[in-house]
């Protein structure tokens, strides 16, 4: 294998193969690998005039004992299961989904990356509308996919801090469905992001869209702060999307570090009394942020600007503990492939 897995960044790279399973006549086929990366569909595929598709990720790590093993897949399972019921999708079963991971993990275990390079191999469920349609109604054939990527870090660290503004764009969410994980989201998220690299900041923290005060999430990625007495906050939204990562901190939080974990609305003006501030999720783990500008009004972490803050770094290591089997992980987390 000719990667350099320690300067991995996180961009798709092709790998040997992929899963793939089709519903047809109200059923799905028994699913297989293979090699053939290209999807081959009908111009009006339903997909492609509307957007009906959604998508998970997760990865699969390589452990300090030398085993390949997912993280909470069953939770990556379930949560699509419900993004296809938003988008009247039939949905692909959860024991299929598991199967589908292991299966496919095996066949391309080459590509999961050395304990130590900080690298894992990225997992992208995916499923669409296949067939034509015309007027706005579900597909009646859909695709169930998974493909796999070997992936570096997302956010660089020890790279310049993380800056977020506060844009004038409402996240994405336009029927309500910013909980659900879907390439229309992401979509039309686009110009806020392009927008938002093109005055030097790394993302956008959105605000609610219903009255713009309380802080929501940045476009693929969950906030959590640190308050100067060390609880661990998170925004409570339903229209965010419910971060794995997230929900998986706020049980280390109280669990592992016995610190408080509170999930509660947060407003945009409160964030200065927080003393740190990261995103997370599967691809960003958990990424400190330096800065948030509201327009013009600027707040600092300043613990965040060129290192992890205190609890910010006691959470990345207890979980990336547990995922590389360091750390004794809690029942039913951890699923061993190889
Ligand atoms: C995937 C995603 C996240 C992170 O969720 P994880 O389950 O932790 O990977 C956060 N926000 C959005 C919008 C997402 O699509």
């Amino acid at each position: 294998m000719n990667i350099d897995w320690k300067n991995l960044g996180f961009g798709y790279i092709k790998t040997d193969y992929r899963y793939v399973s089709e519903f047809k006549d109200g059923k799905w086929d028994e699913g297989k690998l293979t090699t053939d990366e290209r999807v081959i569909i009908n111009e009006s595929a339903c997909v492609l005039q509307y957007a009906q598709t959604c998508f998970e990720g997760l990865k699969a790590y390589r452990t300090e004992s030398g085993k390949v093993v997912c993280f909470r897949p069953d939770l990556n399972a379930q949560r699509m299961i419900e993004s296809c019921k938003r988008l009247e999708m039939p949905v692909f079963p959860e024991e299929r989904f598991i199967d589908a991971v292991k299966q496919l993990v095996k066949k391309n275990i080459d590509y999961v990356p050395p304990y130590g390079s900080g690298a894992a191999l990225y997992l992208r469920p995916y499923e669409f509308g296949s067939d034509p349609v015309l007027g706005v109604k579900p597909a009646t054939e859909y695709q169930f996919r998974i493909f796999a990527s070997p992936v570096g870090p997302y956010f660089k660290r020890g790279a310049k801090a993380i800056t977020l503004r506060v844009p004038d764009f409402d996240r994405a969410a336009p029927l309500g469905t910013g909980h659900v994980k879907a390439g229309l989201n992401y979509a039309m998220s686009m110009h806020a992001i392009v927008d938002a690299h093109n005055q030097g900041y790394n993302e956008n923290m959105y605000l609610d869209s219903a009255t713009r005060t309380k802080v929501e999430e940045t476009g693929g990625a969950n906030i959590i702060f640190v308050t100067k007495d060390n609880k661990v906050v998170t925004p409570k939204s339903n229209t965010i999307l419910p971060s794995i990562t997230r929900r998986s901190l706020m049980y280390v939080a109280k669990h592992y570090l016995g610190l408080e974990a509170e999930e509660r609305e947060i407003r945009i003006e409160e964030i200065g009394n927080f003393k740190e501030c990261a995103l997370c999720g599967t691809a960003a783990i958990l990424s400190p942020v330096g800065k948030v500008v509201d327009h013009g009004k600027e707040t600092l972490f300043p613990s965040g600007m060129d290192k992890p803050g205190e609890i910010t770094q006691k959470l990345y290591d207890t979980l990336t503990g547990i995922q590389m089997g360091r750390i004794e992980a809690p029942e039913g987390w951890i699923l061993e492939i190889a």
